[in-house]
């Protein structure tokens, strides 16, 4: 029991720091499954994702024939003050429609829903479709929600506006909306080229993904059961999709998810989330701020211009401003609520997220994530560097600093990865548990040290024949002692002892028996005296005893007991013989014989030949 207690005492700081590290192991074992942590992990992840977007988005440059017909503060006013209403009667953007048109542009999107509204002006709606119709490159968009039947019946959809997508991926599972705002059935006539503008938002409120398709069910026209589950483009997709095809004949006719959750259309690769979404890659803080995204033109500049140009009177815009341009028309006045919080920007206008995708896809641009064995390759060539840091380096400020220009190349080689190959690598996961592995590599290079601390403190103060401190131990111990006697006024004995005729002993018996008696020798002293008293081999022979805080009654009377037990002992050195020793000894006890280490061994050592002179098997005294 003894045994085991002074174990515990001995290793209580490696049995500690191996509970901590257990300890820390079942935290993480228990912390990290967890769905919250899984979703605070996700958003901090994010959240190096548009710190990593603004900076790579400086040297970014958006298309600039991409061009953004905004219909913002001033433009609403000024629509408000000539049509008194908002929203316009839809000849307004039958004329801007023309208006743009004649100019010849490669793609016109309404980014604005056409929906049926109580306010309907029959001849001024006709105007709008009879201008769809007339230009089939025109687009224009329908939003899904999921409102219940009693507050309004899903209208069902012309099948012209959905696409057949060939999904040969079993994973991808699309956002499903069961119902839908209805827009005028005439546009829908009227054009197919209607998608959908639904734009989920992150945990944190943030758009940094874009649903490339959604879905939405064909309904029993009598009951509303479903029928058939169809896939809706996203309107920005259906416009790339003939972009490809018109200008760079691309010749698609088929659009399929590939097993690996790719969205193909001709020879770009789209790479989607398990919600079919793409990952949007951000060019800087929107333009309606600072100009430095895509063209913008204010709605009222527009329709200054056309009005100038029917009257024949000087225009702002140029005649061809719209030639060859790709037109997003939509708002970006807060009261119309199509302002977006995105990575780069707190106020982007809805149609500048359709214009990025656009962007995107033709520069085949879209972010991807980078695989998991990727993310944990990279996770483990950190951790693994980290293990060298903290094994290699001596001082812990060097391999702290060491760690912080690991993580510092690792962030920087993420934002690289991101610029040049657009990909998306972890950078939260692979950090935390390069800390955890540097706290967990300290505290075992600690336990390591400490355990080599230990053997050597012990091979250097240890005499290995008796396993007795040594003599250096010895000296260093009395000067010790005398020091803590001084200070607190007390006293300490010391004992040295020699074996009688032990010149003898060897002669007759052989030096290993000699030896053997050595060590029963000192286990006998050792289970003589406190676990607070050190025994020493002072050389050859001869031991030493100091006895803490003894007086010199306390110290002669331990050295008479040793004396008789060492006497009445038998040692077996063979089956057959048995032999036995004695000892002589002398004590000296602070201060009254001696201050100094030389004084008190000199005095003990006089005592020792006085037990000597006088028979041997005693404790020798001066007087
Ligand atoms: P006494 O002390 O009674 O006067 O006689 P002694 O024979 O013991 O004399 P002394 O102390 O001078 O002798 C020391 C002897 O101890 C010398 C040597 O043979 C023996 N000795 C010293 N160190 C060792 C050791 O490590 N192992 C063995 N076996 N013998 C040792
Ligand atoms: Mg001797
Ligand atoms: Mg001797």
């Amino acid at each position: 029991m003894e045994k085991i207690f002074s174990f515990i005492h001995r290793h209580r700081y490696d049995i500690f720091y191996v509970f901590l590290l257990f300890g820390i192991l079942c935290l993480i074992a228990y912390i990290l499954p967890q769905e919250e942590t899984k979703s605070i992990l996700d958003t901090i992840e994010s959240k190096t994702f548009d710190i990593r977007q603004k900076i790579i988005s400086k040297d970014k440059k958006a298309n600039k024939d991409i061009v953004i017909v905004t219909i913002d503060d001033p433009s609403y006013e000024y629509l408000i003050e000539t049509y008194g209403d908002w929203p316009v009667p839809r000849h307004v953007y039958a004329e801007l429609l023309h208006y743009i048109q004649e100019q010849k542009p490669k793609f016109v999107a309404f980014d604005l829903l056409f929906i049926k509204s109580l306010k309907r002006i029959p001849q001024s709606d006709e105007k709008l479709i009879e201008a769809f119709k007339k230009y089939p490159n025109t687009y224009t968009a329908i939003n899904f929600d999921d409102y219940s039947f009693e507050i309004r019946k899903p209208p069902l959809l012309n099948k012209k506006i959905t696409t057949d997508i060939n999904i040969e991926s079993k994973s991808i599972v699309p956002y499903e909306y069961s119902n839908c705002r209805p827009i005028m059935s005439e546009i829908i006539e009227a054009t197919g080229n209607i998608g959908h503008i639904n734009t989920p938002k992150a945990d944190d409120g943030l758009i940094r993904q874009i649903p490339i398709f959604i879905n939405y069910p064909d309904y029993n026209e009598k009951d509303y059961s479903k029928i058939k589950i169809r896939n809706y483009l996203y309107m920005t997709v259906k416009m790339a999709i003939d972009y490809l095809n018109k200008y760079e004949n691309a010749n698609i006719n088929e659009i399929k998810v590939d097993s690996k959750n790719n969205f193909i259309i001709g020879d770009r690769i789209i790479p989607l989330t398990k919600n079919a979404e793409a990952i949007l890659n951000w060019y800087g803080e929107s333009g309606i701020r600072k100009g430095n995204t895509f063209t913008y033109v204010s709605m009222w500049e527009v329709i200054k211009s056309l009005r100038a140009k029917k009257s024949g009177q000087p225009q702002i815009l140029k005649d061809d401003f719209f030639k060859d341009k790709i037109v997003y028309i939509g708002t970006s006045v807060f009261a119309l609520s199509d302002i977006k919080t995105v990575p780069t920007s707190k106020y982007m206008p809805g149609v500048e997220i359709h214009a990025t995708l656009l962007n995107n896809i033709l520069e085949n641009n879209v972010i991807h994530k980078a695989s998991l064995p990727y993310n944990a390759f990279l996770s483990l060539i950190l951790s693994v560097l980290t293990v060298l840091i903290v094994f290699k380096v001596r001082s812990v400020y060097v391999s702290l600093t060491l760690l912080t220009m690991l993580i510092f190349c690792y962030i920087y080689y993420s934002t690289f990865v991101m610029a040049k190959y657009n990909l998306w690598i972890w950078i939260i996961i692979p950090l935390i548990i390069s800390l955890i592995v540097f706290v967990i590599s300290f505290i075992i290079k600690y336990l390591i040290t400490s355990r080599n601390f230990e053997y050597t403190y012990k091979l250097a103060t240890t005499d290995g024949l008796t396993e007795l401190y040594n003599h250096r131990f010895f000296q260093e111990q009395i000067r010790i002692q005398i020091r803590n006697a001084e200070k607190t006024k007390g006293n300490f004995s010391l004992i040295l002892i020699d074996i009688d005729f032990f010149k003898k002993f060897n002669d007759k018996y052989g030096h290993q028996a000699g030896d053997a008696v050595l060590k029963h020798v000192a286990r006998t002293l050792k289970s003589s005296v406190r676990t607070e008293d050190f025994v020493c081999r002072y050389g050859g022979e001869e031991m030493t005893i100091i006895l803490k805080n003894a007086k010199r009654e306390t110290g002669v009377k331990i050295a008479q007991n040793i004396c008789s037990t060492i006497a009445s002992r038998k040692y077996e050195l063979s089956p057959e013989l048995e032999v036995n020793i004695t000892i002589s000894l002398g004590v000296a006890t602070y201060p009254e014989n001696g201050t100094t280490p030389t004084d008190l061994i000199e005095y003990a050592d006089k005592c020792l030949y006085k037990a000597k002179e006088n028979g041997r098997n005693q404790v020798g005294f001066l007087d």
